[in-house]
């Protein structure tokens, strides 16, 4: 399997460190409103990484975290806290905010056909590993106390910026707009690992510390959660690209600082989905959740197909129209799997020649678009139609669209009138065809209508037609 590494900016050969067994960490939500679809977008493309791996042959433990706490309204450790912010707005206290958007949160994934890890951890239950960590690394010399806070010392590193994408201006902490500087900070990037003060309001959940009574800082919380479940070594970290900086710059500082080694080999990162107007928001324009799309119709596999259309190292445009046409697109697709006959042997071969090709295909970093491109040449394929749903069956591991198991249940009212809006038009096509003795033109309606899932009988009334 080949994938990106944002760390080398290259596609690589994966080699997890311990043949295979993969050890994959992802950052979680921070649990304060709504996922947007756009996060979703990433948790999906971590979704087909680690089934793929695992439709590849490998032995995956996939480990997420929940930010319940720490997690500031700037990533760069200044502003409210996200999860005060949220209980503040509903009027409900922080643990009734952390339970009922982390309930949301599987509830969207479930509804995606997003596996949930194997293990899923909130940060408020490792408080104890965040102060041993971070109690080693005021021992080693990587992070001091400054204003009843503790921070890291990023001067101390050769190599603080591992990712090195963007200049060093635009990096700066401290020179963002939306950021004021925090004068107890001895480097404009040091960041913070424990807080007791801040400016702003106080925390609602606070716990006793060797510093003083205080909550963690956000990233500490990915290293200390990963390392507890996959030990020093890690295979492959993911998240959104706005993880690379700060997010995941500070995790590789603070975790390679403690450990004293490389800890993490391969780091994949999603490209953002973006509205029309730019950057997806919780808090501008229309908020888009899996919950308003089920609203205004559509099946959420309807959105698992528009994501999976484009390669994950793009950035991807979300409008109504490019989703009408990826739900279009998906019944068709639905349909015409519907009309494969359960008929004929199994050939084991066969299936065996395309699920090699398939994990050859999609294991060229992530390739879903050329993935759903396969079921069409199955589909094409002169396989008896037993093993054409076999190989269709074996495919859905990885791209979990219920390709099978959905029929015309997902089609509502409306769209039973669009399509057959769509076949009567087509059986006219035909007709007009057969009158001027086009049967090459006619024979290709009938067969593009079968494509579709639809059957039609020439009758002494006329053109019958009916689903396959
Ligand atoms: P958050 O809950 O804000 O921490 O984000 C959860 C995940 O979604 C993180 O991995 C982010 O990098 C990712 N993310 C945030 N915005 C977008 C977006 N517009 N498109 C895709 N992924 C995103
Ligand atoms: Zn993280």
């Amino acid at each position: 399997m080949k994938i990106y590494n944002t760390l080398t900016k290259r596609v690589e050969e994966f080699v997890p460190n311990v043949e295979g067994k993969v050890g994959m960490y992802t950052c979680g939500p921070t649990v304060y409103h709504f996922a947007h679809i756009g996060n979703l977008r990433t948790y999906m493309m971590e979704d087909v990484l680690e089934k793929l791996l695992r439709y590849s042959g490998y032995d995956v433990k996939r480990v997420m975290n929940i930010t319940d706490v720490g997690h500031l309204s700037s990533d760069a450790d200044t502003g409210e806290d996200k999860m005060l912010k949220g209980a503040k707005r509903e009027h409900k206290t922080v643990m009734e905010i952390a339970k009922y958007y982390t309930d949301a949160f599987f509830s969207d994934l479930e509804k995606l056909n997003i596996k949930t890890p194997d293990v899923v951890e909130p940060a408020t239950n490792c408080i104890d590993e965040f102060i041993k960590t971070i109690g080693v690394l005021i021992d080693k010399g990587y992070a001091y106390i400054a204003g009843e806070n503790v921070y890291f010392d990023t001067s101390k590193l050769k190599d603080y910026y591992v990712f090195g994408n963007q200049s060093e201006d635009e990096l700066m902490v401290g020179v963002r707009d939306d950021v004021t500087e925090d004068t107890n900070k001895r480097n404009k990037n040091d960041f913070v690992l424990w807080f007791t003060k801040s400016k702003f309001e106080d925390q609602a959940l606070k716990w006793d510390s060797p510093w003083g009574v205080g909550y963690p800082g956000w990233h500490i919380e990915c290293s200390c959660i990963s390392m507890k479940h996959l030990g020093e070594f890690m295979d492959i970290h993911c998240g959104g690209v706005d993880n690379i900086f700060p997010h995941h710059t500070n995790e590789i500082a603070q975790s390679e600082a403690f450990l004293g080694h490389k800890w993490c080999n391969y780091w994949f990162h999603v490209h953002h989905l973006n509205d029309e107007t730019g950057k997806m928001s919780k808090s501008k324009g229309e908020f888009l959740t899996v919950s308003l799309l089920e609203e205004k119709g559509y099946d959420p596999l309807s959105y698992r197909f528009f994501a999976l259309s484009s390669h994950y190292r793009k950035p991807l445009v979300f409008s109504y129209e490019a989703l009408d046409q990826a739900a279009g697109a998906y019944k068709k697709l639905l349909n015409r799997i519907s009309a494969v006959p359960e008929e004929g042997a199994l050939d084991e071969a066969a299936l065996k020649e395309y699920h090699d090709k398939f994990a050859e295909t999609v294991g060229n970093d992530l390739n879903t678009a050329m993935g759903l491109t396969l079921i069409y040449d199955v589909l094409k394929s002169d396989l008896n139609g037993a093993t054409k749903r076999a190989v269709i069956a074996d495919y859905d591991k990885v791209l979990s669209l219920d390709l099978l198991d959905k029929k015309e249940s997902t089609s509502s009212d409306g769209e039973d009138d669009e399509l057959k809006a769509v076949v009567e038009e087509k059986i006219e096509q035909r007709k007009a065809a057969k009158k001027e003795k086009n049967f090459e033109l006619a024979d290709k309606i009938r067969q593009e209508l079968l494509d579709m899932g639809i059957v039609i009988e020439d009758t002494r009334e006329g053109v019958k037609w009916h689903r396959a």
